[in-house]
């Protein structure tokens, strides 16, 4: 029979095994304060639980998490975990310390189903939505690089950027949010965890009212014959609808709602494109995080200069948008945005030796 994963487990239905086993309902949040706070996966490490119900806990759940694949580590810090799940299917994680904080990047699906043009992932499909105990697995084995790394800290941040659409897979990711944001368990901040979507207007609305997190959206386009040419979810849910919803969101941060926009060369970045942006966000309290395209095989489509970048951020910032160029980290590892993981499953394709091959010449690359 196969057993429930300890992470997937609520802190209701924790509370009803534990009373169901004879033993007090607080004791199911301890359990998941074990798992959370204190990064133990291992039942017959919690102290505070008696040796009988720490073997029935051991015997009942499953405590595996995730296997790590390979870390990658970019020049910039930045790490990449490649995550193999139960079911032999690839996702990933990106561990991004800072001065000032450690953020991490995470999936909650594997593959993605919105087929945005501009996206490694899109192109993937959708395999399957992660659970919330494989998403919280992936701040749990974060935390442990950070061990490893003689870092001291835990991760800060949350940004749901990884692979998948995050409100395409809600009831997971909501809570999964809970669980980070409670403050006996991994206590993160509401200002810290972002959620981040490409406009599943429904939910979008519905997640306002579920849990205080903040939100970005992927934008790119603020004209819709061409957002929906780059993001088919454009088709279902026009910028007119988006906006509508997002002037009632209960936003979180100061800044507000962060735009995401990716620089795309010739398609979506000169002036004109500036000033339809500008009419969109017309009303709302807005940030623009302005993103140079990835390279990644299969598109002809390449980052925006820096001289035409500096024009378009200059028009927003004159109309008081900020409007920060962010570089995606880790490139150099094929970090940002879903790349290595379909680089691994095109890999699986292979034979093996040619497999072995091209790791070992990408171990020997990330060691230049
Ligand atoms: S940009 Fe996001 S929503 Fe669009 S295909 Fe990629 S992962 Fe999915």
């Amino acid at each position: 029979m196969t057993r429930i994963h300890a992470l997937n487990m609520s802190e209701t239905a924790w509370k009803e095994w534990c009373v169901s086993e004879g033993a007090k309902a607080f004791l199911g949040s301890q359990i998941i304060e074990w798992m959370t706070r204190k990064n133990c996966m291992d039942p017959m490490a919690f102290s505070n639980v008696s040796q009988s119900l720490r073997a029935r806990l051991a015997e009942s759940f499953d405590w595996s998490l995730p296997a790590v694949d390979t870390v990658l580590q970019s020049d910039d810090q930045s790490e990449k975990i490649l995550l193999k799940t139960h079911d032999n299917l690839f996702t990933e994680c990106v561990l991004m310390p800072s001065e000032n904080r450690v953020t991490l990047c995470v999936s909650s699906q594997v593959g993605c189903r919105m087929a945005c043009t501009f996206c490694q992932t899109g192109k993937m499909g959708l395999s399957r939505n992660l659970t919330r105990g494989e998403i919280l697995a992936q701040i749990i084995l974060a935390n442990r690089r950070l061990i490893e790394r003689n870092d001291e800290r835990r991760v800060t941040n949350i940004v749901f950027m990884g692979m998948g659409e995050p409100l395409d897979n809600f009831d997971e990711v909501v809570a999964a949010c809970e669980v980070m944001l409670d403050e006996r368990f991994f206590a993160l901040s509401k200002h810290r965890v972002t959620v981040s979507t490409s406009g599943l207007v429904p939910a979008i609305e519905e997640l306002g009212k579920r849990v205080p997190v903040s939100l970005a959206i992927s934008l790119h386009s603020a004209d819709d014959e061409q957002r929906s040419g780059m993001m088919p979810v454009n088709k279902k849910y026009p910028l007119s609808e988006l906006k509508e919803t997002l002037l009632r969101y209960p936003v979180q941060t100061r800044h507000g709602i962060t735009f995401e926009y990716v620089m795309i060369n010739g398609v979506n970045d000169s002036i004109q494109h500036a000033k339809k942006l500008v009419k969109f966000l017309h009303g709302l309290k807005a940030k623009v995080n302005l993103i140079p395209m990835n390279p990644h095989p299969g598109t002809t489509m390449v980052a925006t200069d820096p001289e035409r970048m500096r024009d378009f951020q200059k028009y927003l910032g004159e109309r008081s948008i900020p409007a920060p160029v962010r570089y995606s980290r880790g490139q150099d590892v094929s970090a940002a945005c879903g790349q290595l993981a379909s680089k691994r499953k095109n890999e699986l394709a292979l034979a093996p030796r040619t497999v072995a091959l091209a790791r070992r010449k990408e171990w020997l690359d990330s060691r230049k």
